[in-house]
């Protein structure tokens, strides 16, 4: 199974810690976590002739599988919101005080072992939760930026969306992930990708509406990107946003202005995914580890002509170490 699942609508179900306003502690069971865009789709409530509020639209999330800035490919990134009119000032408009339609945010997803339950499990969350394990990470040396190097306690205060959350670091104390673990770690952040998979046409268009009937034409997506195309850096990506289209017509998504260097991005692609290695489990095992050394996440689509040369190269050595295994 790739990141991004092939089946629409599958829920697999991961299994995730749960941050409750008591610390719980865990071990990180993955180096650093693995990083996802997730655009929101706000809940939107109006007054109804009786005066009363009435919620038309329930807040949703999904996943943004665009693989460019432009948003291509990607739902949310190309289509204008229906209800924009009927957003509170807050959800309308980005930091810049832009117009945006279903904004989107980073997404951290780590595999820990929970230290209450013994059980492996997902650490799902934004920048807040992450920010004191992202801190400690880059101020660490760079043979030293391990997470599972120590335990960590997470909780929260306050309610909604007052609510933050925190986490420390305790002493980093000795421990082995065994292979059972690892592979616990490697499904839950499967499960856990999968649980994000893009809603088809149908569902997007009846979550984006609240079930009304108004006129929404939702771009037709291709086949789900080949992962991890869909992922993007945690560390290096600027907070800021995605471009959103807003053509009139739901432009079938005109190709991007190719950056400079797109022929080597192009070339760099098509011979990633030529490499079964880096599929399937080896993707875990081989390819994310290299592209988080290289652009501090999974994303290589920022890098210039001369970042993705160093990268191929860290890849083939790892192929030929794999291939010299082999045989
Ligand atoms: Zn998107």
């Amino acid at each position: 199974m790739g990141l991004i699942p092939d089946k629409q609508g599958s829920k697999l179900g991961s299994t995730y810690f749960e941050v409750t306003d008591i610390q719980k502690n865990f071990r990180p069971l993955h180096k650093d976590a693995t990083s996802v865009w997730v655009h929101s789709i706000p809940a939107v409530t109006t007054v109804g002739l009786d005066g009363q509020p009435h919620q038309i639209r329930s807040y949703a999330t999904e996943m943004c599988v665009s693989t460019s800035r432009s948003g291509v490919g990607c739902r949310p990134c190309t289509t204008k919101d229906p209800l924009w009119d009927k957003l509170d000032q807050k959800s309308k408009t980005n930091r810049k005080g832009l117009r945006h339609d279903f904004g989107k945010k980073m997404v951290h997803l780590l595999p820990v072992l929970n230290l209450t339950t013994g059980k492996a499990e997902l650490l799902k969350g934004g920048n807040q939760l992450y920010e004191g394990m992202t801190v400690w990470l880059t101020s660490q040396p760079e043979a030293g930026q391990d997470l599972r190097r120590c335990e960590w306690g997470a909780w929260k205060t306050g309610k909604n969306m007052q609510t933050k959350y925190t986490t420390t670091r305790m002493d980093a104390t000795p421990f082995t992930i065994t292979p059972e673990l690892e592979a616990e770690a490697k499904s839950v952040l499967e499960r856990g990708i999968a649980d994000m998979t893009p809603m088809t046409a149908e569902a997007f268009a009846a979550a984006i509406t609240g079930g009304e009937d108004l006129p929404v034409e939702t771009p037709a997506l291709p086949a789900p990107a080949p992962a991890p195309q869909g992922l993007t850096a945690s560390n290096t990506a600027a907070p800021g946003h995605t471009p959103v289209q807003h053509a009139p017509a739901p432009a079938p998504a005109a190709p991007p202005v190719p950056p400079a260097g797109s022929d080597v991005l192009t070339g760099f692609s098509a011979w990633l995914q030529a490499q079964s290695e880096f599929s399937g489990a080896g993707m875990f095992d081989h390819l994310i580890p290299i592209l988080q050394k290289h652009t501090g996440g999974v994303n290589y689509h920022a890098c210039t002509p001369e970042q993705l040369t160093t990268l191929k190269a860290a890849l083939s050595a790892k192929l030929d170490e794999l291939r010299a295994k082999k045989a």
